[in-house]
């Protein structure tokens, strides 16, 4: 079991503490991203971010969909987002999600009105691989649930590429 040990000196650090976003990975790594700046309006933001429905948790990927959270983007439309993965696989890595989830935790979840959505995401994993020049030979994986090891319950698809892959996936 992985533990985080943090010693904290006074309350401004607290509060910043209380605004970044800690999760485990698979392998057992902490990763943490950092709070917003400042000159970014988080009033601006939430305007044009489709709303979490009052049954849906929030994860980091709302926050970076609200721009709360810095993060690389790659390629967006008025459906997906695509940015850079914060830790690294490949040369490249790049996560494609859909800007409103709707009850899209993980591809499990999956239902019939959700076809349009999966082939935009999809479709937009190809623009990545054009802009990012791995059209030749490049990966999307996809983790749905804890046997796959996925972490953060917005579904959305790995662009992997740079490097020669290997089969089978560990
Ligand atoms: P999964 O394990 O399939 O759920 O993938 C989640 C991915 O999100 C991992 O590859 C993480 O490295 C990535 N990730 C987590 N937080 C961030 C972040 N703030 N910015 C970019 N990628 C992130």
């Amino acid at each position: 079991m992985a533990s985080l040990n943090l010693s904290l000196e006074c309350d401004s650090e607290m509060a910043m503490l209380k605004q970044m976003a800690f999760i485990c990975n698979c392998q057992g790594t902490w990763l943490f991203t950092v709070p917003p700046t400042s000159s970014i309006s988080q009033a601006a933001a939430a305007a044009r971010v489709p709303p979490v429905s009052e049954t849906e948790t929030r994860t980091i990927f709302d926050k970076i969909i609200a721009k709360e959270i810095p993060s690389t983007v790659v390629y967006e439309d008025d459906a997906v987002l695509a940015f850079r993965d914060i830790s690294p696989q490949a040369p490249v890595h790049v996560l494609v999600i859909p800007k409103s989830r709707d009850g899209l935790t993980e591809l499990g979840k999956a239902g019939k009105r959700h076809e349009e959505i999966l082939g935009r995401l999809l479709h937009a994993a190809k623009m990545v691989a054009e802009k990012e020049g791995i059209l030749e030979g490049f990966r999307v994986v996809i983790n749905s649930g804890p046997s796959a090891c996925q972490s953060v319950y917005h579904l959305h698809l790995h662009v992997l590429g740079g490097r020669q892959m290997k089969w089978p996936p560990g």
